[in-house]
């Protein structure tokens, strides 16, 4: 909406470039961290504001000897990067997932004993929600490369702005915050450089400091343990083809679940230059406390318990994998500090379990909301009451998400009893009567899809 009234500054430049806070100056905002950070950034450039993200990563999604990960975007969030005419680039580099094969887990007995079913994401759900997004599957660096590049000023001069005149965005590598004030709404990095600001905006995960800081400012306790963990890694397309094993990605089977006892592993194809497979695993059998970047004490053989031959030779081929323990988390009472300059946003503020189905869309939306709400005001004194806005809104609807990712966790990791035969008999008898798999008794799950899907459909009509 390029507005000739400067808008506010999000994270704010070093004082050199300084933006005149205090005055009717833009709204800067350091929107440290990437993806939520990015989105956040790309929908408060729209609404004219100026953002400064600062990411302690050297370069974009780490260096390139890290392992990479796996980004699904939910139909949801697939919708938010159309709106921002991200559509090609989208499509060149996704995959859509259109439907899944459910299996059990465990060895096979006899040919086709582990089949649940198939589940399908239909058409009907999407066209009633009036929904162009479809739920797509990205290298976790492509969609950053991509938000990233809508960024670049090209992007401003494109939509008829002035790059030099308009809302302005930079991205800093390498510089890690290590301390928020959020009485003088001011960051300092390691590098000692001080940022100050209208307003900070924590993307910086559910580890990081802006979450940390509001945990302190209610006295919370750590977050509790689960004793599972999400193993992920990528095997290159390559080796499942010389492994003879691409049969299990083909005929538009670009993703299968297989479902405990204790443990639950998605496979599915990434698109992008080289179609890889990512490999999910949650299991009980590691401790290490790791993140996306770090690798794995103990390969993703040593943690797969009994299962199919298959798996195990497509984790026998996978790359550097990571360990992120799934913890219940801490729920905080405020995303914003009592200061009302601070809020957290992504998993800072709502944690996912790792590779839930909603953390990316989540994100995106987060970043998509913050823009359209700071569209309504230029006014540095309203900071405080946008920010617990946007909490208002968007704390049920991601509670919502969270419980439903957590369920699919859950029926995925169930110990074999008396309710793993129930599920499985209920998923069985819907896929001999032609139904998708999760339809009937899961229906409270497939809701939140759809719920998801007309909820932002409606949203994207207000904005419009
Ligand atoms: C390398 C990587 C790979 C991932 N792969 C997957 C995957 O395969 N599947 C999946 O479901 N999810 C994955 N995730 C998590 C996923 O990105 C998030 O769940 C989702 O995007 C929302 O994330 P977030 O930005 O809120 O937090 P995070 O993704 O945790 O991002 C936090 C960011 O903040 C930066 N940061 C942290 N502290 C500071 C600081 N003090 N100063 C400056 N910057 C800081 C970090 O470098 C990082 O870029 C991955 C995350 C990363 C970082």
């Amino acid at each position: 909406m390029p507005n000739s009234e400067p808008g506010l500054d999000f994270v704010r430049a070093p004082p050199s470039v300084d933006n005149q806070a205090g005055t009717s100056a833009p709204l800067c905002t350091p929107a440290y961290r990437i993806q939520p950070g990015l989105a956040a950034a790309i929908a408060l450039k729209k609404s004219g504001h100026n953002v400064v993200v600062l990411e302690k990563d050297s370069g974009l999604g780490g260096s390139s000897g890290e392992p990479d990960g796996c980004a699904r975007v939910a139909a949801n969030g697939s919708k938010i990067l159309l709106d921002w005419d991200l559509e090609a680039m989208a499509l060149a580099n996704a995959t859509f997932l259109p439907s899944f094969w459910l299996y059990k887990y465990g060895p096979e007995e006899a040919p086709g004993s582990n089949v649940l079913g198939l589940h399908n994401y239909e058409d009907s759900l999407f066209k009633e929600a009036q929904m162009e997004g479809r739920h797509m599957v990205f290298r976790h660096r492509s969609l950053l490369r991509i938000l990233y590049e809508k960024l670049q000023p090209q992007d401003n001069t494109k939509a008829g702005g002035d790059a030099d005149c308009g809302p302005h965005v930079s991205v800093l590598f390498g510089a890690e915050v290590v301390n928020v004030d959020c009485a003088a709404c001011a960051v300092t990095l390691r590098s000692g450089e001080v940022h100050t600001a209208d307003a900070i905006i924590g993307a910086d995960g559910e580890r990081g400091i802006v979450r940390r800081v509001l945990m302190d400012e209610e006295n919370a306790g750590p977050d509790s343990a689960t004793g599972l963990a999400l193993y992920s890694a990528i095997v290159p397309k390559a080796l499942v083809v010389q492994n003879g094993i691409a049969d299990m990605f083909e005929d538009g089977n670009l993703s299968s679940i297989w479902a405990g006892p204790n443990r639950g592993n998605r496979n599915g194809v990434m698109e992008g230059e080289a179609e890889d497979v990512n490999i999910c695993l949650y299991t009980p059998d590691s401790s290490q406390d790791g993140t996306w970047k770090d690798e794995t004490e103990m390969t993703i053989t040593d943690v797969l318990g009994s299962c199919d031959a298959r798996i195990r030779q497509l984790a026998g081929l996978a790359g550097p994998a990571t360990c992120v323990q799934i913890k219940k988390p801490y729920e905080l009472e405020s995303w914003v500090s009592s200061s009302g300059r601070v809020l957290a946003l992504g998993q800072a503020a709502h944690p996912f379990a790792p590779a839930a189905f909603h953390c990316y869309s989540a994100a995106l939306e987060d970043g998509a909301f913050i823009g359209r709400i700071f569209s309504h005001t230029r006014d540095h004194a309203r900071v405080p009451e946008f920010f617990h806005a946007f909490q208002e809104h968007r704390e049920p609807r991601c509670a919502r998400m969270n419980g439903a990712d957590n369920v699919y966790i859950q029926l995925m990791t169930m110990p074999d009893g008396v309710m793993q035969e129930g599920r499985d008999a209920g998923l069985r008898a819907n896929h001999a009567a032609g139904r998708s798999v999760l339809d009937g008794d899961l229906q409270d799950v497939q809701d939140e899809f759809i719920f998801v899907c007309v909820e932002v459909a409606a949203a994207s009509i207000r904005s419009n």
